[in-house]
């Protein structure tokens, strides 16, 4: 497995790559990896004939009040992930590398940031779209993969990827969960034992509304006060948002009509976490 810091390495490594022929799967993650991130990293292994995982905690997506400084690192556990998934390369640059002085040129996107993290996390995709584009400059994969635990971050790059005419294929991978149904994330690391054990709420109120959504319920109002009511009740959560839109364009529904997703945001404690899922009529 190589291991590049500088954008010029990177590419002569897969020039070399692309010479031959070789395929090209590509993971962007911020680190701290779990089995989320190592399901994405095997399947871009299994699909494609080289691997590259990118480890890079994007500042530009943090807001000033957000865990920027605090997130999760641990970069030697991180490249034995890697390393035992079979990835070939895990390019970890430096904010200086990606984002040197003078840099002052972002991707944007409307419609599909207005509602759910889009609302309360300003910014927060432009970060991710321009970080995303970036990576996908420098790398130029044939197949990228993201996770649908960040269902809109999902259909954000999917869009992207169709307005910007990236010659890329997004493939969204599903959500890995612990054995009691929390979703795992980086920032599960964040909580202590009574906030893990209060951060089941999360999984279990949006099982409830599953079930009510399978009863025939096609009203989003009588779903989202379902859910609100099983989160309410966890006195270590509060609530940021819990919102029913189409999976496509993440706008509000009025009615269920397929497909739409059910997501949620919920701090537990000070820790923010979201959830979601995807229901096809
Ligand atoms: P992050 O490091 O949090 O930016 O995540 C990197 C990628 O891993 C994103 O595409 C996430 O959606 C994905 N991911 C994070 N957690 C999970 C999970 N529990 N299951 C599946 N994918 C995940």
């Amino acid at each position: 497995m190589e291991k590049t810091t500088s954008v010029k390495e990177t590419r002569q490594i897969i020039k070399d790559w692309k010479k031959q022929g070789l395929s090209i799967g590509f993971v962007p993650t911020m680190g701290f990896l779990h089995e989320g991130h190592q399901s994405l990293i095997q399947r871009s292994v299994s699909e494609n004939d080289r691997a590259v995982v990118s480890i890079f905690v994007n500042p530009m997506q943090f807001g000033p009040t957000e865990d920027l400084a605090t997130y999760p690192r641990d970069k030697a556990r991180d490249l034995f992930i890697c390393e035992s998934c079979d990835a070939d390369l895990v390019f970890l640059p430096e904010t200086s590398e990606l984002y040197p002085a003078g840099f002052c040129t972002f991707a944007d996107m409307t419609v599909l940031t207005t509602e759910l993290c889009g609302k309360t996390r300003p910014n927060h995709f432009r970060g991710v779209c321009t970080i995303v584009n970036k990576l996908f400059n420098i790398i130029t994969p044939d197949r990228a993969y993201f996770g649908r635990k960040d269902a809109q971050q999902l259909a954000v790059i999917t869009r992207m990827a169709l307005d910007f005419n990236t010659d890329i294929e997004i493939i969204g991978c599903e959500i890995i969960r612990e054995s009691d149904g929390l979703a795992k994330s980086s920032r599960n690391n964040y909580l202590s034992p009574d906030e893990r054990k209060a951060a089941c709420v999360l999984s279990r109120s949006l099982q409830a509304g599953r079930v009510l959504l399978e009863s025939g319920e096609k009203d989003p109002r009588v779903l989202i006060a379902a859910i609100k009511d099983i989160i309410s009740n966890e006195p270590l959560a509060s609530i940021d948002y819990v919102e029913i839109v189409k999976a496509d364009s993440i706008q509000k529904v009025d009615r269920i009509e397929d497909p739409v997703l059910v997501a949620i945001a919920v701090y537990i404690g000070k820790t923010r976490l979201i959830d979601n899922f995807v229901f096809h009529v």
